[in-house]
């Protein structure tokens, strides 16, 4: 999408100039660039994490793997919250820099743009995936994994 954006950017041309050189629409597309590089960079960071705790386990045990994997359903959850959302962000502007061909089906943005809408709706809707994070972060807590209530317990307790 970022790319597709940016080829279209450099090729239409209005007031003698191409899209590309306008402020508004750089800033789109530095936007869609940005929420793509920490998508990403969250997908990478949250594997090498899973991968590395499968890897501490006994190959054969396929218990013990899928614990070592369970460890980070929370993260999955931000991730999969957070990107549906980034992606929805990235394809309406992908829509705006294409202006009234974004609305065409003659042209990617308007194809991408109905893809990505589904995003927030399968693999558990956003708002369920919001209510298991905060369900799964507080089972952590309450098991003394997490040191949320250490922490909260120093800031009541801090001197004022
Ligand atoms: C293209 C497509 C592909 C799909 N592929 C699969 C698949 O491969 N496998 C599969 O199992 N399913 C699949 N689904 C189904 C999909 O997972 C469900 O549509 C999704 O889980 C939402 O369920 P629902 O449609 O019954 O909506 P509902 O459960 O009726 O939800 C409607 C709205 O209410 C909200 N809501 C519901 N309960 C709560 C609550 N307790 N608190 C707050 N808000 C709530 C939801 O977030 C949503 O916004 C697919 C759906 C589509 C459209």
């Amino acid at each position: 999408m970022v790319h597709e954006s940016v080829r279209y950017a450099n090729e239409r041309h209005q007031f003698g100039k191409s899209i590309s050189s306008f402020g508004a629409i750089k800033a789109k597309l530095a936007e869609q660039a940005i929420k793509t590089w920490v998508g990403e960079s969250m997908i990478y960071r949250t594997l090498g994490m899973i991968e590395a705790g499968v890897g501490a386990v006994d190959s054969k045990d396929m218990d013990a793997r899928l614990r070592a994997i369970e460890e980070y359903a929370a993260e999955c959850s931000i991730i999969k919250v957070a990107l549906s959302e980034y992606c929805d962000y990235v394809v309406d502007e992908m829509v705006q820099i294409y202006g009234g061909y974004g609305y065409s089906a003659d042209y990617p943005a308007e194809r991408a743009y109905r893809d990505s809408r589904i995003n927030r709706i399968f693999e558990g809707t956003n708002e369920i995936n919001r209510m298991l994070i905060i369900q799964m972060l507080m089972k952590r807590a309450m098991g003394g994994q997490l040191p949320l209530i250490p922490a909260a317990m120093k800031l009541y307790l801090r001197p004022r």
